[in-house]
């Protein structure tokens, strides 16, 4: 029994308790519920007026950075009907699949979900004296357009987007 009094011995025991605390995310975390689908787990994409309009067509930077809404039936995925992956165009975050996607009537390409809700952040918008929830892609905070609620089932949901906030990945077959 000796030999458990050895100073080594207790360092060593001392050393193991320290590093299961160090790397034991329950007890480092236990404050605080593990969030998913956060900012933590996606990195913003953060640029200035000068290098958003370097990279967009002045189109995609009226829409996607000064929330500007294309006209009715005038952007090039209204009438989509190919099956693939839309991305973000300022930033290729993937965002809406055409599995989602249904013909709304209004001219502009119509999802009743997103791809992955953690993709899609939706804000209150004031604008224009009524009050609308903006579509925002959640890496680089680009205008996509407006949700509204007389979508089609299951979500009951219509994301009304701008053809030009997107970029359509058509699925390889
Ligand atoms: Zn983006």
């Amino acid at each position: 029994m000796k030999k458990w009094y050895k100073p080594e011995i207790c360092l060593a025991i001392f050393l193991q308790i320290l590093l299961f605390l160090l790397f034991s995310p329950e007890i480092l975390c236990s404050a605080e519920p593990v969030q998913k689908g956060n900012d933590v787990m996606l990195e913003k994409i953060v640029r200035t007026e000068e290098e958003w309009k370097k990279i967009l067509t002045p189109e995609q930077f009226y829409i996607l950075r000064e929330k500007g809404t294309e006209r009715a039936f005038s952007g090039k995925y209204w009438d989509n009907h190919e099956k693939g992956i839309y991305v973000c165009a300022g930033c290729g975050l993937e965002l809406f699949s055409s599995e989602t996607k249904f013909d709304s009537g209004t001219g502009w390409p119509s999802f009743w979900a997103p791809l992955k809700d953690e993709n899609v952040e939706t804000r209150e918008d004031q604008s224009f004296w009524m009050t609308r929830t903006e579509a925002i892609c959640r890496r680089c905070e680009g205008h996509l357009g407006h949700v509204f609620e007389d979508g089609p089932p299951p979500t009951g949901l219509r994301y009304c987007l701008n053809s030009a906030a997107l970029e359509f990945k058509k699925t390889e077959e």
